[in-house]
């Protein structure tokens, strides 16, 4: 896998699995700018490991969103955006909050969107790039207490084909990848019930590591993937096979 020259972002870099696709894209040979929110010591140090730069930005708010892009406009331009920043804020419908709707839509949709739409602009300079957006089996599937945060992924999904519709001709391809459950802190904050049932639903009967997800993120940023567009591409150890 080879990305030497190439710039990426990847939103929510500092932790999880935002953290694994950083280092694993640096580790091919890509210029990493590493997004975070909150966890400034977190993104500084992946920042160092990678050789790339830590960004604070909110991907919820357009500024944010746009200090990004500027960010990659200053290195040269952008090849590679992974859209993976996310949260959850679970809880059945009849009692959920409309700040838990909102929070969950603005960040994983609202963000995706404004990122997509920032790095297309930059892309479509270069005639070439590729954006990946970090769904969920969620989304796919339906997950009681998951309402927003299904809908918010559902929705990235459906926003990605009708993108890479738009882009195609441009040489710019946008696929999503959708983890099953992953070795983070948002699953380890999970009632620990339901990582169990979760694992006996699992085929391989394992989590995820988050280099295993890196790993599919690091081929559909690559040229190996050139004739992959439009995808949802599930990585959840056989769980909606
Ligand atoms: P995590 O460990 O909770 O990390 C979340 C990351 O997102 C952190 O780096 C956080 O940055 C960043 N973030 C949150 N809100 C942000 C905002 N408004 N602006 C910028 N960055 C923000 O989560 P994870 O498990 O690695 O999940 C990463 C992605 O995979 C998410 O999109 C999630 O929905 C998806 N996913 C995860 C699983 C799983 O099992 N873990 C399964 C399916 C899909 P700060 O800490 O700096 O705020």
């Amino acid at each position: 896998m080879d990305l030497s020259g190439k710039i990426a972002i990847v939103t929510g870099g500092s932790r999880g699995i935002g953290r694994a696709i950083s280092l694993a894209l640096a580790e091919a040979g890509a210029k990493v700018i590493v997004n975070y929110n909150q966890s400034a010591e977190a993104a500084h140090e992946v920042a160092e490991l990678t050789g790339g730069q830590a960004v604070q930005a909110d991907v919820s708010t357009t500024e944010g969103c746009q200090a990004l892009i500027d960010a990659a406009e200053a290195l040269g331009g952008l090849d590679v955006v992974v859209n993976n920043a996310g949260i959850t804020r679970d809880g059945l419908m009849p009692r959920m909050r409309d700040e838990d709707w909102t929070a969950v839509l603005e960040t994983n949709l609202g963000g995706t969107f404004r990122m997509c739409r920032g790095a297309s602009m930059l892309m479509m300079r270069k005639r070439k790039g590729s954006i990946i957006n970090i769904t969920s089996v969620s989304g796919v599937r339906g997950n009681a207490g998951q309402t927003n945060y299904s809908a918010s992924k559902a929705a990235v999904a459906g926003m990605t084909r009708s993108l890479a519709k738009e882009l195609a001709r441009r040489n710019i391809r946008v696929n999503c990848l959708a983890p099953g459950f992953v070795e983070t802190d948002m699953v380890t904050a999970m009632d620990p019930r339901v990582i169990d049932a979760a694992k006996k639903a699992i085929p391989m009967r394992r989590l995820a590591r988050p280099e295993e997800i890196a790993a599919v993120v690091c081929f559909l940023a690559s040229d190996l993937s050139s004739y992959v567009t439009g995808q949802e591409w599930v990585v959840d150890g056989g769980m909606s096979a």
